[in-house]
This record gives C-alpha cells, structure tokens and sequence, in this order.
C-alpha cells in the first residue's frame, strides 16, 4: 500500500517467464537477473510479483518464493511464439495485469519492467495506476546492430521504435554498467537524469571456489586442460571465435585439452547456429576434444566453473556477462572480449585477458600463456575471487530498494542522484 517505503513491486517479464530453468530457449541471464532480484527484495520484506506472457497452461500463479510470485496472463495463444508476433498481444497482456489487480484489490507501489517489450507494457500500467516506471533493457537493439555477428540477422525498425517510447516515456532507465549508461545517452538520447547505474552480482553461495579435482571427477574429466563456455547457443556469443581459437591451441600444447561447452540453442537460429559450430569443430579436427553438454541446471554450473582451467566468453556483445563473474567467483579466470560489463569484471592480465581483436591466433596465444603457467593460473585465480567479492544481489537489491523508496518518497530527481 502507497506509504512511505516500497512494499509491493509489480515486475513485468513479458516475453521471457522466470520460471523455466536458465541456459537455453528465452531462459538466461535476465531470467538470473529477475529472480535474484526478487528473492533478495523479499528478504528485505519487498513483495515482487512477476508478469510473463502465459505459454502454457501452468498454473496463473505461483508462489515462487515467499514474498515473491509469478503470475501468467492470457495474451495470444498458450504456446512460444515467434518474436516478431510478441507487439500485437502487449495491449491484452497490460489489460490482463490490471485485471488481476483489481481483482485482487492491489495496488502496487512501483512498476519495473525487462527488456523493451515488457516496457511498452508497464508504460500502461504506470499511467493507469499513477506509480513510477522503472525499466532495465538488458540489451538494446542499436547496440547489437553495431556489433552484429557476420551472418546474424539485425535488430528491426520496430523495436528500435519501441526502445525509443519506452526511453522517452519511463521515469527511470536502469544501466548495469556505465557503458550502457552511455549507449542509452549517447545513441538514444535519453535524458541523463532518468540514467542510473546499478550492476548486477552473483550467488556466492553458490558460486565459490572448492576442490577442483572433486569436480573434474564429477564431470568424467581426469587432468587434462580444460576450457569452458556457459550461455546460450546464439551467434551474438562468438563461440565460432572460441572454437577456432581452441583449434589452434591444441597443437600448440604441450598437454591434452578439452573444450566443454554449456548451454542450448536459443532464438530462431539457435539450432543452426549449434549445427555450424558442430560442423566448426569437426571441420578444424577437434571434434573429439568438443563436449556440447547441452543446458545444464543452474545449481550444477559451480561444478563446471571449478573443474575449468578458463572460461572462454568471445560475445559479439553482452549485456553484462553473469556467466563470467560466476567463472570468477569460482575462482576460474576468464578470457574474452572486452564487452558488456566484461570489463568490470575481469581484471586485464591479473584475473583474466580480455581482447579487443578477434583473432583466433591471438586468443590462442593468451590461452597458451595461461594453461602453461600453474602458478599464473593460481594468481589469477585468486585475483577473480577478489574481484567477484565486489559483487552481489544483495547489494544489487538494496540500490533497487533505495531508488523505489526514493521515488516513491521524494520523486524523480532525488532518486537518480547516482
Ligand atoms: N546458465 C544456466 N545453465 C546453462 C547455461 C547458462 O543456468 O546451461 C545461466 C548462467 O549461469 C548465467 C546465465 O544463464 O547466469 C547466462 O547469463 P549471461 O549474462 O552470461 O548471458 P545472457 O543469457 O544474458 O546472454
């Protein structure tokens, strides 16, 4: 109820629900993102339910966590649809959010929004129940237009537009890193008093280092090399890159390596891009020394941190790059490009090597330097621990609740003081 400190949050996750598990499909790092978000809200006693676009016939609502649920509402059919399709069922899928509210006789104090066609949406909802909009992009599309993989398709006109409304019209935009402080600035024009940055973090207690040789046993890994990606299967993430580079490094070895890959096809080319990288490996002779694991449950990926000498992260761009700060809270280090929140994350030869050049040579190169140096990968492994220290949800979830209760108390431009 409207007082003076948040109490109840509706978030809006139209296109994309929380409850499937993460690492394939529309299911990653924003699914991460929400849910620890939420959960750490409600342990400071902020109720969040959570919208998404009904795909299934899951019950409405579940009770995810106390304080925390997911409710799914009628909007276009009962199954996945296609991403151009998602526009025309926003208007039934905001009336469906107020219905339930007033059905349930709620009023929320805030609305907060992911990604830009849960935008559109809370920009509705806003008006109808006279609350703050706060919207977080996750990505945006000028940005992955920019850096668009050889071969990917382009982000449309239509969400650039969408993008556009929902900057002009939200009350605040949330960046997680100053980087996309400034493409929302820089390429869209938003006003910078709406700007304010608030990075993600990571479970540590799930995320920590252990006994690495436990863990390879665990995956049927004895004491070979071991390279590791996390993420969805999509071209954005460049693992065509990561592969071509792991192909030049196994000659180069002087020990046996393996590239484990973990994670599904996701979006409408997700499968042919899997296809391409299979076909990829074997092509350059490392077919063998490839394992695609396919998605693997959340709670499961500590594991595969711990048991990896490096993970590989060579997206085109991210928005910020959880599974890199999760390698790094294992105390794994983690060579990549320099993109999304990367680098924030990774410490540029002290937890890491991060490569503006796509070069397969000299990925491999950096690769070569790190798996043949123990104590190198010792240092730099605990470097990353000590970066990801700086990290959490819980930190994450107090700068939300702060910037709700501001807005909620002293309005707009006292709650983006950043
Ligand atoms: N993930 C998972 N299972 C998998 C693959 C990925 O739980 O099989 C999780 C991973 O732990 C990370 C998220 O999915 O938290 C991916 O987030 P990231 O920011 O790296 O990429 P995004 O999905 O945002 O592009």
């Amino acid at each position: 109820m409207r007082g003076d400190s948040v109490e109840r949050t509706a978030v809006v996750v139209y296109h994309s629900s929380p409850l499937p598990e993460p690492g394939s499909g529309d299911a990653g790092g924003m699914t991460v993102y929400v849910r620890a978000v939420a959960t750490a809200l409600a342990d400071r006693g902020v109720k969040t339910d959570i919208f998404t676009r009904a795909t299934s016939e899951v019950p409405a609502v579940v009770e995810w966590y106390p304080g925390v649920r997911v409710i799914s509402i009628e909007a276009g059919p009962l199954e996945p649809i296609a991403k151009e399709e998602h526009r025309r069922y926003i208007p039934e899928f905001a009336a469906g959010i107020r219905a339930f509210a007033m059905a349930e006789g709620i009023l929320y104090d805030i609305v907060h929004s992911h990604y830009w066609q849960s935008g559109v949406a809370a920009m509705e909802l806003a008006r109808a129940w006279s609350v703050s909009h706060v919207h977080s992009h996750h990505t945006l599309g000028k940005v992955k237009n920019s850096y668009l993989a050889p071969g990917d398709e382009p982000e449309p006109q239509s969400r650039l537009d969408g993008e556009d409304d929902v900057i002009r019209s939200a009350d605040v935009l949330v960046a997680s890193t100053d980087d996309e402080w400034r493409h929302l600035a820089c390429l869209y024009l938003a006003d910078h008093d709406k700007l304010k940055t608030i990075h993600p973090g990571v479970d540590r207690a799930l995320f920590h280092p252990g006994d690495r040789g436990s863990d390879r046993v665990r995956l049927g890994l004895g004491d070979e090399a071991v390279l590791l990606y996390v993420g969805r299967i999509q071209r954005l993430k460049g693992i065509d890159l990561a592969i071509s580079a792991f192909a030049e490094l196994v000659p180069a070895l002087d020990r046996d390596v393996r590239f484990v890959i973990v994670g599904g096809a996701s979006g409408p080319y997700g499968e042919i891009e899997l296809e391409r990288l299979k076909e990829l490996a074997s092509r350059l002779g490392v077919a063998s020394k490839v394992r695609f694991e396919g998605p693997q449950p959340h709670e499961k990926l500590p594991t595969y941190y711990r048991a990896a000498d490096a993970v590989l992260v060579c997206s085109h761009s991210e928005s910020f790059g959880l599974a890199a700060l999760e390698a790094h809270a294992c105390g794994t280090p983690v060579v990549g490009t320099p993109v999304g929140g990367l680098s924030y994350i990774v410490a540029d030869g002290a937890s890491g090597f991060l490569s503006e050049s796509r070069d397969p040579t000299e990925f491999a190169g950096r690769l070569k330097t790190l798996l043949s140096d123990d104590d190198l990968r010792r240092d730099f492994g605990v470097c990353a621990v000590e970066r990801a220290a700086t990290f959490s949800w819980a930190t994450t979830a107090s700068e939300f609740h702060e910037l709700y209760d501001r807005l909620l108390g002293e309005g707009l431009a006292e709650a983006c003081t950043c």
